[in-house]
């Protein structure tokens, strides 16, 4: 098998640490990044900026590129729970971390929903099963939920998302989260660019992908995910098709979240090209390859 890290770039603008359903620290997260041959990284943890000084203040330290970021969760049209990241966000901006704030202290109350909805079906305790695996309850995630599922047996490796945890399985709770136009705005406010993250995951047929697009450039979202470990080779192309379609800046993220769970071998900190179609967000930022 070829090596696969030949035609890697080293650039990774979403990924995780444990401030949200990332396993590792911001520091050991940056290390293993550095260590893959990273040069830059955005750090995109879901709903917050928590982490986000840490990791600028060692990304300094080890030299690496970095951005400050996050992944907030937005609930579209009414039930379509889809994911904005923003890159290049002030995490001191007061707009963007009340907000944020809001939004994780829902999390508590949905970890609550999702056990007792377990509890029903036979699965007693999930609320302390899934804590085990997270710091703290602002933070509490269906990634925990699924973790204490396949430790206990309740489901296999890669399978307690389809048994359990997606839209319409038994663990599943219906949450509000930001709209998108106040997503775009919090970000946007705080000086970063809104993207629209992993958008082939979401199985929009091409003129939902296409409406959503609309509705996300007129509140001033400016770029989309192209290369995504959620994208197969034929999504990267089609994506990359309609970023040049709709004008869109061309993102580039691993959305690693930790090394156990990897069975795709993903790796945090590199990622294959953009095709060479795109316009890369990333010379906005003022890097150049
Ligand atoms: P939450 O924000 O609590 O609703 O959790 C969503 C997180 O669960 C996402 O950020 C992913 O990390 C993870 N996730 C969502 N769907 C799946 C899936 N089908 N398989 C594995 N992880 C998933
Ligand atoms: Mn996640
Ligand atoms: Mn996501
Ligand atoms: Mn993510």
């Amino acid at each position: 098998m070829p090596n696969i890290l030949i035609n890697f770039i080293p650039i990774d603008f979403h990924c995780h640490s444990n401030h949200s359903d990332g396993a590792l620290p911001v520091k050991e997260l940056l290390n293993l990044a550095k260590s893959n041959g990273s040069k830059y990284i955005a750090l995109t943890d879901h709903d917050t900026v928590d982490g986000v000084s840490e990791a600028r203040a060692y990304a300094n330290e080890i030299g690496l590129g970095f951005i400050g970021g996050v992944e907030i969760s937005v609930t579209w049209t009414g039930n379509t729970l889809i994911h904005i990241l923003g890159l290049n966000v002030d995490e001191t901006n007061e707009e963007l971390v009340n907000n944020l704030a809001i939004m994780r202290n829902s999390r508590i109350d949905r970890g609550r929903r999702i056990a007792s909805n377990l509890a029903k079906i036979g699965i007693p305790n999930a609320f302390e099963g899934a804590m085990a695996y997270c710091e703290n309850a602002k933070a509490l995630s269906r990634t925990h939920f699924n973790r204490f599922l396949i430790d206990n047996g309740y489901a296999k490796p890669g399978k307690a998302f389809d048994k359990y945890l997606a839209p319409g399985k038994p663990g599943y709770v219906v949450q509000q989260w930001a709209s998108l136009e106040g997503a775009i705005k919090w970000i946007t406010n705080s000086g970063g660019i809104a993207v629209i993250a992993h958008p082939s995951r979401y199985k929009f047929t091409r003129t939902k992908l296409l409406r959503l697009i609309d509705e996300f450039k007129q509140y001033g979202g400016r770029g989309i995910e192209v290369v995504s470990s959620s994208h197969s080779r034929d999504d990267v192309m089609n994506i990359a098709h309609i970023a040049k379609l709709t004008g869109l800046l061309s993102s580039i993220g691993s959305d690693f979240h930790n090394i156990e769970a990897n069975f795709k071998r993903i790796l945090v900190g590199v990622n294959p090209p953009l095709p060479e179609t795109c316009q890369p967000i990333y010379t906005e930022f003022g890097i150049t390859l």
